[in-house]
């Protein structure tokens, strides 16, 4: 009906950039397909809800596809499937493709672990008849968010010996959970005054155990003792140790689907875990690929990337070594080479719009919830402060491989400009040479204990992803 339109309206089609909700372009055959998808997400996340559950998962994944311990691996040819566990919290995956990995990789890099409170070394204490285990936040937490809530405790006790034994208390519904007072509303006046950051201090974030005295009058802590006879016939631990122990404290929430129309998911841990989820569902779809498909899933990212778990580390370099090594050769210069040539999505969460806090976001540059994935060329503070702004050249090709492939997206920023500001692991690998963007699933609630996405985005960043992947150069 081209005739009945105006100049206006016809130039208007042509030359404005359309940003339209996802579900209105969507069939309803499509919509099953999206439902489908997100119920295994969230099965997915009910049974990983920290980093070393998430590698767990991710290698049992992986080798129901036929992926190898890349150890146990003499030879590597294309169309092999390999992987590399590094201290139980992170891994790598690769599907090797035809041509050589000289020519460049392509690369999706997301991270495991989530913000939570970790045990301190030395954690259990008794006050007022209650036995109580000391906390120390982890990542970027609004403190009173973790009150009052249920909470669940993993993790491992590694004794001197070497025997390392899993804990995991209050995922099962038969199991108890734990939870972290707050004070009645009648009291609160002085505490109602203060800023919400002071509000809780870190040091009152101390999760309630027990109640029950050991019965022995001649004993003091009787409480804390009770407990520690618990945990001793449980899991043959003293309290010594936790000296040497990793615990951690996530939400007893199951991640579940949001809405009347079900459309959205709540769930503890999607930063970053639904980029975990997303985009190894994608490379476990790859057959022999061109150009060889690489997947990290990486630690300590809330905390910086330090540690040799986290992106800081060489471990990743080692792992292309070895590809290179048992693959189609190593020589000097090589890696470097690779990285130079190589092609990355840093798949981490992106901030999205939210109408009652608008204040925070410049419509125009925000992601919106149900808009698809979303990419930020830079993050950073401020000036763009520790931003690795993404090349045009690679912005406009990550924009092709989408638009061929019918995958929606947005390119936005974290937020107003001077409000605040971000970081992900992106700017380590460009520091290598590699060309990377940013590019996620839009959250509401981030770092909360109960973040939000939407379930039509994560079915795109898994389409995304599984573009990227399969793009020839
Ligand atoms: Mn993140
Ligand atoms: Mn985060």
């Amino acid at each position: 009906m081209e005739e009945n339109k105006t100049q206006g309206e016809i130039l208007r089609e042509k030359l404005f950039h359309k940003k339209e909700n996802g579900w209105e372009h969507t069939s309803e055959e499509r919509k099953n397909e999206i439902y489908a998808y997100c119920d295994g997400y969230m099965d997915f996340m009910n049974r990983s809800k920290t980093e070393r559950e998430i590698v767990e998962s991710v290698k049992e994944m992986a080798e129901a596809k036929g992926f190898r311990d890349i150890q146990t691996v003499e030879k590597i040819n294309p169309g092999d499937k390999v992987y590399y566990i590094n201290k139980e919290k992170s891994m790598y995956l690769a599907v090797i493709g035809t041509k050589s990995m000289e020519e460049g990789l392509n690369i999706i890099g997301a991270h495991g672990d989530s913000p939570r409170l970790d045990l301190k070394p030395n954690p259990i204490y008794e006050d007022g008849g209650f036995a109580y285990f000391k906390t120390h936040y982890y990542g970027g937490i609004k403190k009173y968010q973790w009150t009052t809530i249920p909470l669940a405790i993993h993790g491992v006790i590694v004794k001197t010996n070497g025997e390392k034994i899993k804990v995991c208390i209050g995922e099962d519904k038969k199991d108890p959970i734990f939870t972290i007072t707050d004070l009645l509303p009648h009291l609160a006046q002085e505490q109602m005054d203060k800023k919400i950051r002071d509000a809780i201090p870190g040091e009152n974030l101390n999760l309630l155990i027990g109640s029950i005295p050991f019965a022995d009058s001649k004993v003091g802590e009787k409480v804390k003792l009770n407990i520690l006879n618990i945990l001793n016939q449980k899991y043959g631990v003293t309290e010594k140790d936790f000296l040497s122990a990793e615990i951690e404290l996530v939400p007893a929430f199951e991640a579940r689907s949001l809405g009347i129309d079900g459309s959205m998911i709540a769930a503890y841990g999607q930063d970053d875990k639904v980029c975990v989820y997303t985009a190894t569902t994608a490379i476990l779809e790859m057959e022999k690929p061109e150009t060889t498909a690489i997947c990290i899933i990486s630690d300590k990212e809330e905390i910086g990337s330090m540690g040799n778990t986290g992106m800081e580390s060489r471990v990743f370099d080692t792992f292309i070594s070895e590809l290179l090594n048992k693959g189609e050769g190593n020589q000097p210069n090589r890696l470097e080479k690779v990285f130079c040539h190589s092609k990355m999505l840093s798949a981490d969460v992106d901030a999205g719009f939210d109408p009652i806090y608008a204040q925070v976001s410049e419509k125009n540059n925000a992601s919106f919830i149900g808009r698809g994935i979303g990419m930020n060329k830079y993050t950073g503070a401020r000036g763009k402060s520790g931003a690795s702004d993404a090349n045009a050249e690679f912005v406009a090709e990550v924009r092709s491989i989408f638009e061929a492939n019918d995958v929606a997206y947005q390119i936005a920023e974290l937020g107003k400009v001077d409000v605040g500001g971000g970081g992900t692991i992106a700017y380590i690998l460009a520091n290598k040479g590699i060309d990377v963007i940013d590019c996620g699933v839009p959250v509401l609630s981030m770092h909360s204990p109960y973040e939000v996405t939407s379930k039509f985005d994560v079915y795109e960043a898994y389409r995304a992803y599984h573009a990227f992947y399969q793009s020839k150069k």
